[in-house]
């Protein structure tokens, strides 16, 4: 049986920085990443928009060269899966029943796309986009293929869509509630993106619910709406989300529900097992203290940080502000802390420009900003969203007053 001082189970962004960051610290022990891919990690971001675009080959998006592993003697573990978890023992077991002892476990396994499950759902022709081979297969349909439906209008829905027309291919956007990025971001922010897709020619419906999918030959050919519409397809996108990838952990005994449950230390209930990234079900400071997941490059990198330092003697809890970003067309969207909870937004600029952003407040204080096209606010907010400052709000209205020149409410 193998054995590892450090064991990385996940070889995404979350597990490649866990790696990193040992060796940047400088832990001499034996180190193992783990994954079920056959790819080094690699950035996951540019799959829905410079990949997917053919704009960067795929050597461009590896978080690190090849070579990089090998020189810092990190064990690369692919194209395989971690079926088991034995917290007593210290052992994972994978897919060919063979055994791997660890010292400490990093969990970092990400999420599943949510599939859909109406009638029709097992045709070919409907992807996910989660994984290079994922994005593969699209591409290489995408020759033979005119008219492509995007179920999901949150940000991979949404960034596939401005893609696909921007190929020239004919999209409709099928959301089920009554506005996109419904479940991340304010109206205004939603309002200005669904202008931005109809403008670009995307045929873009909201409060829309899928009934089946319709095939021919086994290949999809059209989506059926509950509505009774239907909807011609050559392909189906689907974006409605994520399910973590906790299995093995939980059957080991690691509570957990939406995601395994951490302390500020990124530790798991079990014994020398922590988790991070995606699959990581955490107390965030920046939601009120709310047990919540994020799914965001930042806190990949963040909570493997965290992790490797508790591991390396250091503890310095997890306390990062959240950001995020989107690319569609020739729109930056930059997002910073989290608006769950707002009770207020504020608009700065006017989104005609196509550089604005959106203030989302909580009793007063800023606790997010959602900023387009406009790098400043995004850089200059975060300190307040840190902070916590109460602010003039009718400066914090004024796109003419630069943030940081805003005073006190
Ligand atoms: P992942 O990067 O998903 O890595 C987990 C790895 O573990 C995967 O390779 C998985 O196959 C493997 N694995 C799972 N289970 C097992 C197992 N049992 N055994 C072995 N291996 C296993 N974030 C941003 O901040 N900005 C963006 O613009 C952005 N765009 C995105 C676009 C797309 C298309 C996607 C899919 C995500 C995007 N994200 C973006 C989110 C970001 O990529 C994720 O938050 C990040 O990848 C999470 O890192 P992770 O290491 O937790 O999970």
């Amino acid at each position: 049986m193998s054995f590892y001082d450090v064991l990385i189970v996940g070889a995404g962004h979350a597990g490649a920085q866990a790696a990193i960051q040992l060796r940047q610290m400088g832990f001499a022990g034996s180190v193992a990443l783990l994954g079920d891919e056959q790819e080094p990690p690699y950035e996951r971001p540019p799959l829905s928009k410079e990949y997917l675009a053919g704009d960067k080959p795929f050597e461009r998006i590896l978080i690190r060269p090849h070579a990089f592993w090998g020189e810092r003697d990190v064990t690369l573990l692919l194209g395989q899966r971690v079926k088991r978890v034995d917290a007593e023992a210290k052992t994972v077991t994978v897919g060919d029943d063979s055994e791997i002892g660890y010292g400490k476990l990093i969990w970092a396994t990400g999420g599943t796309p949510r599939l859909l499950t109406c009638a029709g759902s097992d045709a070919s022709g409907i992807h996910s986009v989660r994984r290079r081979d994922d994005v593969d297969a699209i591409m290489t349909e995408l020759a033979s293929v005119n008219h492509v439906v995007v179920i999901g209008g949150g940000y991979i829905g949404l960034e596939a869509a401005a893609v696909l027309t921007k190929l020239g291919k004919s999209v409709t956007l099928l959301e089920a509630l009554d506005r996109v990025l419904a479940r991340v971001a304010g109206e205004e922010l939603s309002r200005f993106y669904e202008a931005e897709h109809i403008a670009h020619g995307v045929d873009l419906r909201t409060k829309t619910m899928v009934d089946c999918i319709e095939s021919t030959d086994g290949r999809a050919t059209a989506v059926l709406l509950a509505d009774g519409t239907r909807v011609a397809a050559d392909m189906v996108i689907v974006g409605i989300g994520i399910i973590p990838e906790t299995g093995p952990l939980i059957a080991a005994g690691a509570s957990g529900g939406n995601g395994v449950d951490i302390d500020a230390f990124c530790r798991t209930s079990l014994p020398d097992v922590y988790a991070v990234g995606d699959c990581a079900s955490h107390a965030n400071g920046f939601a009120s203290g709310a047990q919540i997941r994020l799914e965001s490059v930042q806190n990949a990198n963040d909570q493997a940080k965290v992790a490797v330092q508790h591991i390396m003697g250091q503890e310095s809890a997890y306390d990062a502000v959240p950001w995020f970003w989107s690319n569609q067309y020739d729109l930056r969207l930059q997002t910073v802390g989290l608006s769950t909870g707002y009770d207020q937004t504020i608009l700065r600029g006017d989104p005609a420009t196509r550089s604005f952003s959106v203030l989302y407040l909580k009793a007063g204080k800023l606790i997010a900003l959602d900023c387009v096209n406009m790098v400043k606010d995004y850089v200059q907010g975060r300190a307040y969203v840190i902070s916590g400052a109460l602010l003039d709000q009718a400066q914090l209205a004024d796109a003419s007053i630069p943030l940081k020149e805003v005073g006190l409410a």
